[in-house]
């Protein structure tokens, strides 16, 4: 058949994720899976259940990452593969991840009931934590997948109520026996939603992103000295959270005294001992800063933590920083990225190349082969939030560009 004319089944792909939201559903419309929680097992047991169905060899490494693998014409061939991530943030949306996961189970369970043969094999994969929220940082299993990071580095990430990653990982039952370690890929793509406001915009269904911006995480502790906040005078006090406060709108200010394509945020603060009457002694927050210029996110975090240091002195609160993470800007393939772009052409949808300001596990993919995603416009540019939405139309079209650019990388026979 001429698999140029192949389609995914639309309905099909809304069923599924509907199945996928009710799981972690919360009363607002969003969903709450946080990696390795019992939401997140109950989602991982049946997207394998569905990948069981389509008699995909089914492997889970250490980091609990799921593949399941289409067998090609030559499996000597590296395989082309896709996918995203299951798990959410805390009250995230129903869009976030799951659709790269439900999209590219979408173009398995299409070309299997097409009888597709490709030269490639095919291999579907689910992330684990790709958010981050729980156990900071992100992405970062397939970070270790790729061998940027550590595996018991990873392992040994805590949450916020001390349990290990890799303690849960085993409690859920997803510490998989396969090494989580690269092989080789012939192509990935990952389709993933926007998450921000350009497409709606520009009136445009898919994007293209060029790459991905660099991303920089830091987490800043300050002590203070507590006190009866009534009879201790202003002068002389020791404020752990006036300190960050001054602090967090350095961050806010940075990106304007930097100039340049650049965002800077602080988006968590812990504060003890959290209670009105009492000077707050111990304050945590993070700092997030991304840029398609690896030097200038660098540079500004160099002038801001300067700031820090200088603010710390003045209120006489010690302050630590740790450098938690960083991964440099991700150029993705300039041939794969064009693919997208022509086969969104060719399937009639309007489309934009762009920028990703989102980090994804593409990020890591694109370390190790060639890498493209795909991207659906954020009604409202929103995301990370309950009314995180996309149309159903436009869900479908991506998946849609998801197929054909599989069928071309994987060689289909036409
Ligand atoms: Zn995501």
């Amino acid at each position: 058949m001429d698999t140029r004319k192949l389609r995914i089944n639309g309905k099909r792909l809304r069923s599924t994720l509907e199945e996928m939201a009710k799981i972690g559903g919360t009363p607002g419309g969003g969903v709450t899976r946080l990696a390795l929680s019992d939401e997140d097992k109950r989602a991982r047991d049946l997207f394998v259940k569905w990948l069981e169905e389509l008699d995909l060899k089914i492997t889970i490494d250490e980091m609990g990452n799921i593949f399941g693998r289409r067998a090609g014409r030559n499996n000597d061939l590296p395989p082309v593969m896709t996918g995203s991530h299951i798990d959410s943030q805390p009250k995230g949306g129903r869009f976030d991840g799951i659709l790269g996961v439900m999209g590219a189970l979408e173009v398995m369970r299409t070309l299997h009931e097409n009888k597709i043969e490709t030269e490639h094999p095919v291999v579907i994969v689910d992330w684990t934590n790709e958010e981050g929220s729980r156990f900071a940082p992100a992405m970062v299993a397939s970070g270790v997948w790729a061998g940027a990071l550590k595996q018991d580095w990873a392992y040994a990430r805590t949450d916020i109520n001390g349990k290990k990653q890799v303690e849960e990982l085993e409690r859920i039952g997803y510490k998989g026996t396969a090494p989580a370690k690269k092989w080789p890929v012939h192509a990935y793509f990952e389709y993933h939603i926007e998450q921000g406001p350009i497409l709606e915009r520009e009136k445009k269904t898919i994007g293209a992103p060029k790459g991905i911006l660099c991303l920089h995480w830091y987490d800043i502790y300050l002590e203070g000295e507590a006190n009866q906040v009534g009879p201790t005078p202003m002068e002389g006090r020791h404020d752990a959270l006036c300190a960050a406060a001054e602090m967090i709108l350095k961050v806010n200010e940075l990106p304007g005294r930097m100039g340049g394509n650049m965002v800077a945020t602080v988006g968590e603060i812990q504060n003890y001992p959290n209670s009105r009457n009492i000077i707050p002694d111990k304050v945590h927050f993070t700092v997030d800063i991304r840029s398609w210029d690896d030097g200038l996110a660098i540079k500004a975090w160099d002038l801001v933590k300067k700031d820090f240091q200088n603010i710390a002195g003045r209120r006489g609160c010690p302050i630590r920083i740790e450098e938690t993470w960083r991964v440099e800007h991700a150029p993705f393939d300039e041939k794969l990225v064009q693919m997208v772009m022509d086969s969104a052409g060719e399937l009639g949808y309007s489309y934009l190349h762009m920028v990703s300001g989102a980090g994804h596990d593409a990020s890591y993919m694109n370390q190790i082969c060639p890498t493209a995603m795909i991207f659906a416009p954020s009604i409202g540019g929103r995301s990370h939030v309950e009314v995180e939405n996309t149309t159903w139309e436009d869900c479908e079209a991506g998946g849609n560009v998801l197929l054909q650019c599989v069928l071309k990388t994987a060689g289909a026979a036409q």
